[in-house]
C-alpha cells in the first residue's frame, strides 16, 4: 500500500490504459479521481465497484479536456473532493489517421488540444499544490510515437513528441521540489482506441482484425505481443514509488522492443 493516503487524478480513466492505471494506483491505496467519457450509469457502476474492490475513495468528473479551462477546474475539483492532489496522470488521448495533405484541420486541433495542451494545463494547475506539499508525481502518457514516427499520424506524433518535451522541461523546473515528472511511452496496447484502428485497417485492406493485429505487431514490436493496461499500471505505480525517487524527465518505453529495433 505504497500510496495509502495519497490522491491521484487520472485523466481519461473510464477506459483502456487510464483505467488500468487507476486500478493499479487504487490497489496501492490511493484515492482516485476518474475522468473521461462514457455512459453515465456504467461510469457510476465503475466508480462504485472500484471503491468497493480497493476500499479507497473514488470520485468522477466528466471534464472535457479539449477545453483548456476545464483542466484546471478538474484539478481543483480533485482537491475539493479528495483533499489534495499527489499524483497526476495525464492520460486522455485520441487518434486520427490520414496523410498530411489530407489531414483535416479540425482533427489536428482536437488531437493537439487533448493529447498535448491538456498535459500542459494539467501540469500548470497541479504543480503549485505539489510544490507546497513538497511531494508530487506527474506521469504523462506519451507513446512510442513520442519517440519515433509512423506515416499518417502527423498530429498524434507531433503531440506525443511534444508531451515528451514538455515532460523534460517540467522535470527540470521541479527537480528540487520533491516532484518527479516522467512520460510513459507505450507501444501497442489492445484498448478501444487501437481496436478502432485495427477495424479501419481491416476495412481498408479487405482483411480481418486478427490479420491486422499480426501485421501491426510484425511491423513494430519485436516481441510480437501487445502490452496490457495492467502492465502500464504497474509501471505507473513504480514511477510513484520511493524506488523511482530520482527518475525524472525520462520517457520510459514499454513497447515490446519497438523503439530499439
Ligand atoms: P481509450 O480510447 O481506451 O481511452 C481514452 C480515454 O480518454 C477514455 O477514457 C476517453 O473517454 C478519454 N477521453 C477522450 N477524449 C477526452 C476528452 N476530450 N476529455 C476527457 N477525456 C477524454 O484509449 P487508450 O488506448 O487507453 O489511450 C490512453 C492514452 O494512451 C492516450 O493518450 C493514448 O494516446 C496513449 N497510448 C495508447 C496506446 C495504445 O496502444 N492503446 C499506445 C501508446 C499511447
Amino acid at each position: 500500500m505504497a500510496l495509502k493516503g495519497k490522491v491521484a487524478l487520472v485523466t481519461g480513466s473510464t477506459s483502456g490504459i487510464g483505467l488500468g492505471i487507476a486500478r493499479a494506483l487504487a490497489a496501492e491505496g490511493a484515492s482516485i479521481m476518474l475522468n473521461g467519457f462514457g455512459d453515465a450509469g456504467e461510469i457510476e457502476k465503475l466508480r462504485a465497484d472500484l471503491e468497493k474492490e480497493f476500499s479507497v475513495k473514488v470520485a468522477y468528473d466528466g471534464a472535457d479536456l479539449s477545453k483548456p479551462d476545464q483542466v484546471a477546474v478538474l484539478v481543483q475539483k480533485t482537491q475539493d473532493a479528495l483533499g489534495g492532489i499527489d499524483v497526476l496522470v495525464n492520460n486522455a488521448g485520441i487518434q486520427f489517421t490520414a496523410p498530411v495533405e489530407e489531414f483535416p484541420e479540425a482533427k489536428w486541433e482536437a488531437i493537439i488540444s487533448i493529447n498535448l495542451s491538456a498535459v500542459f494545463y494539467g501540469m500548470k494547475a497541479a504543480i503549485p499544490a505539489m510544490k507546497k506539499q513538497g511531494w508530487g508525481r506527474i506521469i504523462n502518457i506519451a507513446s512510442a510515437h513520442g519517440l519515433v514516427a509512423s506515416p499518417h499520424k502527423v498530429a498524434y506524433v507531433a503531440a506525443k513528441h511534444g508531451v515528451v518535451g514538455a515532460t523534460k522541461v517540467a522535470a527540470i523546473e521541479t527537480a528540487n521540489d520533491g516532484i518527479t515528472v516522467n512520460a510513459i511511452c507505450p507501444g501497442w496496447v489492445l484498448t478501444p482506441l487501437v481496436q478502432k484502428q485495427l477495424e479501419d485497417r481491416a476495412k481498408e485492406a479487405g482483411t480481418d482484425v486478427d490479420t491486422e493485429k499480426k501485421k501491426m505487431l510484425q511491423e513494430t514490436q519485436p516481441m510480437l505481443k501487445f502490452s496490457t493496461p495492467e502492465e502500464i499500471g504497474a509501471l505507473a505505480v513504480f514511477l510513484c514509488s520511493d524506488g523511482a525517487a530520482t527518475i525524472t524527465g525520462t520517457p520510459v518505453s514499454i513497447d515490446g522492443g519497438w523503439v530499439s529495433h
